[in-house]
């Protein structure tokens, strides 16, 4: 990365509060005996596939709280996120608006959904070494009782990627010396196929997980490669005719000081705002409507490991957007591969909106080591000193996570 215009060489602080806003714990389940070891706070645990879904269940049944109340974050060391990642999202089979043809053998039906939703269509070979593929309605219904079931859980991970191809089915070889301690389902270093899921397919799945979201009135963590057009897309459809009224700087300006008191970025115009609801109890409360219970969109929304152009943070953050989003960050991402992008989106971002995440497979010291390298990367880009940052992260979890009414109170 660029050389830090501001570094501070103080101890960590992490009696704060430091919370990893993604990550994927249960991938190696051995580490999980670490997280109460671990300085951060809480872990932000995504769940991905069939194959980890019930783990993220189970590590936050015994390390966190099912209350999922905010009182209680000093002892909840883990908040479970419940979702079908875009990676898996070819598994998924959309039953919601197409009926299958009941005289089709369930061979025929795997054959004709994979062919439909990859690109270039497989052979045969390939298919067969697919699982069968999961009818949405039982993956959204999964899901919602595993929301249920913690009530302040997150729905995540989720998402576009347009990069993305499926791994070759695993040989022999490769199966007999794979390492037994991941969790399965992931690539694990395997050759790429050419096989894309196409884009349409995505759109529906990530849509669907949307709706459930808004529905439970649940944060949604999401992923977007090379898709941020797309996904902006797919949450337009849903914002649709549930846009914000904004209010005129004529209209602030008679409602008197505190619309003034969040100025800097004061156009309705498009210009990146400030969150106008943060920063302190009952800042500028009845400028927005909290959403209401049963919309088709999220409440919060994080963009993890957001790798788009400074440019596209307008879209994200346009004020008439009914759902606040944010950005998070993790230093083997945004640091490793384009970092002068994410510099100058770090930079270009509101004060409110910035998170941190590890974005590891692993929990334990790397996990806090990560987070505390990423915390001082983004305290050098933003000129924040140690404390003032880490105080500003966590306050900016909390609010993502449980919204302005709790994360006010603690
Ligand atoms: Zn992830």
């Amino acid at each position: 990365m660029n050389p830090p215009e501001f570094q501070d060489e103080s101890d960590f602080p992490w009696g704060i509060g430091v919370f990893d806003a993604h990550c994927h714990p249960t991938d190696t389940m051995a580490s999980i005996a670490d997280i109460p070891r671990m300085k951060a706070t809480t872990l932000t645990a995504m769940s991905t596939r069939g194959d980890d879904q019930d783990l993220v269940f189970q590590v936050a049944s015994n390390l966190g709280n099912e209350s999922g109340e905010g009182d209680e974050d000093a002892k909840q060391r883990i908040l479970p996120c419940f979702g079908w990642h875009p990676w898996f999202s070819h598994q998924i089979i959309d039953d919601t608006t197409t009926s299958e043809d009941s005289q089709k053998s369930a061979d025929e039906i795997k054959k004709a959904h994979y062919s439909t939703v990859l690109k270039p269509p497989p052979d045969d070979d390939f298919i067969s070494s697919l699982p069968d593929p999961k009818p949405l309605s039982q993956l959204l219904s999964e899901t919602r009782s595993r929301l249920e079931r913690f009530p302040g859980s997150l729905v995540g991970e989720i998402g576009i990627d347009r990069a993305f191809r499926l791994p070759q089915p695993w040989t022999a070889e490769e199966h007999e010396i794979r390492d037994g301690g991941m969790t399965p389902g992931s690539r694990e270093g395997r050759r790429l196929s050419p096989h894309q899921v196409r884009l349409e397919h995505q759109k529906a799945i990530l849509e669907a997980q949307l709706r459930l979201a808004g529905e439970l009135q649940r944060p949604v963590s999401v992923h977007s490669v090379q898709a941020h057009g797309g996904v902006i897309e797919v949450f337009k459809a849903l914002w649709k005719g549930h846009e914000r009224k904004i209010a005129s700087r004529r209209e602030r300006k008679r409602r008197g000081s505190h619309a003034d008191a969040h100025a800097g970025s004061d156009e309705e115009d498009g210009d990146i705002q400030t969150s106008k609801k943060s920063n302190g109890a009952g800042a500028d409360a009845g400028e927005h409507e909290a959403p209401a219970p049963g919309l088709p969109f999220p409440p919060r929304i994080c963009m993890h490991s957001y790798s788009g152009p400074a440019e596209t943070l307008k879209q994200f953050l346009h004020p008439s957007n009914p759902s606040d989003v944010y950005f998070s960050f993790s230093s083997v991402i945004n640091f490793s591969h384009h970092s002068d992008k994410s510099v100058a989106v770090i930079k270009a971002l509101p004060d409110d909106r910035v998170l941190i995440e590890s974005d590891l497979h692993i929990a334990g010291q790397q996990m806090d080591d990560r987070l505390e390298e990423v915390t001082r990367q983004i305290c050098a880009i933003r000129g924040w000193n140690l404390r003032q940052g880490v105080q500003q992260l966590a306050d900016n979890w909390r609010r993502f996570v449980y919204g302005d009414a709790l994360s006010n109170s603690l």
